[in-house]
Order: structure tokens, then sequence, then C-alpha cells
């Protein structure tokens, strides 16, 4: 329980997710579908690590209602993510509010749910980053 929360906001414009992160966000969203799934990212400088899945009874349309008491307090979190099960990436209002209050990175999975090109990440401002995807070998 080292980590400085301050050190976590990075401002990089360029984040990088494991292969097998990505691949299981892109399944928990396929077996959520047609609901949207939201979880919180965990991970060390600027790569997505894993998905704490945020607990089944706050699922639903609103991922904004999400419980704050239910997340576990947790330094390592960098920010989240979620599902959108229509096409569109676009981060609603909603979704820059909670962004800004949940750490300096969001990433948007949507429909159909096949890999990166269904995946957007912004940082708090809701402003688009690149997202890189990192394999086994790295
Ligand atoms: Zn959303």
């Amino acid at each position: 329980m080292s980590s400085d929360p301050q050190k976590l906001q990075c401002h990089c414009f360029r984040m990088k997710i494991k292969k097998d992160t990505l691949e299981f966000i892109l399944g928990v969203s396929k077996k959520f579908h047609p609901n949207e799934f939201g979880g919180l990212l965990r991970g060390k400088n600027d790569i997505i690590e894993e998905v704490l899945i945020i607990p089944a009874s706050t699922f639903g349309k609103k991922f904004v209602t999400t419980r704050f008491d239910m997340i576990p307090i947790d330094y390592s979190i960098i920010g989240s993510v979620h599902s959108h099960p229509g096409h569109r990436f676009k981060p609603s209002n909603a979704d820059i509010r909670f962004f800004k209050k949940t750490g300096s990175v969001h990433l948007i999975v949507r429909y159909p749910y096949r890999g990166i090109e269904d995946v957007a990440a912004y940082d708090r401002d809701g402003k688009k980053i690149d997202l890189e995807v990192l394999d086994k070998k790295h």
C-alpha cells in the first residue's frame, strides 16, 4: 500500500492494454449484452493489466448509479471500463462525470465487441486517447 494516488494521474495520451485483459473485457461485454457491463481498470503506469468487475447488483442501464461504497479502496485503480450495447462509442455526459471521478483512463467497448476496433479509450475529460494492445511477449 505504498502507492501514492497522485502518481497515478498520468497525463499520457497513449495507453497500453494486455491482450488477455482486452479479451477478457470483450468476453464479459458479450456475456452481459444487451445489458451494460462495467468495471474498474487496474494497472501500472500506462499499462492496463486487470479488470475488476463492479458487483452485479449495480449493473443496469445507468452505469453512473454505481455504488461507490462497493468499490474496494485500491490505489492501483487507474480508470474504468464499460460497454455500450449500441454501436456508439461516444461517452455520454454522465459517463464523463463518472470519468472525472474515477481515474485517468476510461474504456468504452461497443457492440459487437469483436476486438480492439470496438474499444475506445478516453481521458478523464472524455478526450480520445490511443490504445495499443500488448501481446504476451511483453
Ligand atoms: Zn456510457
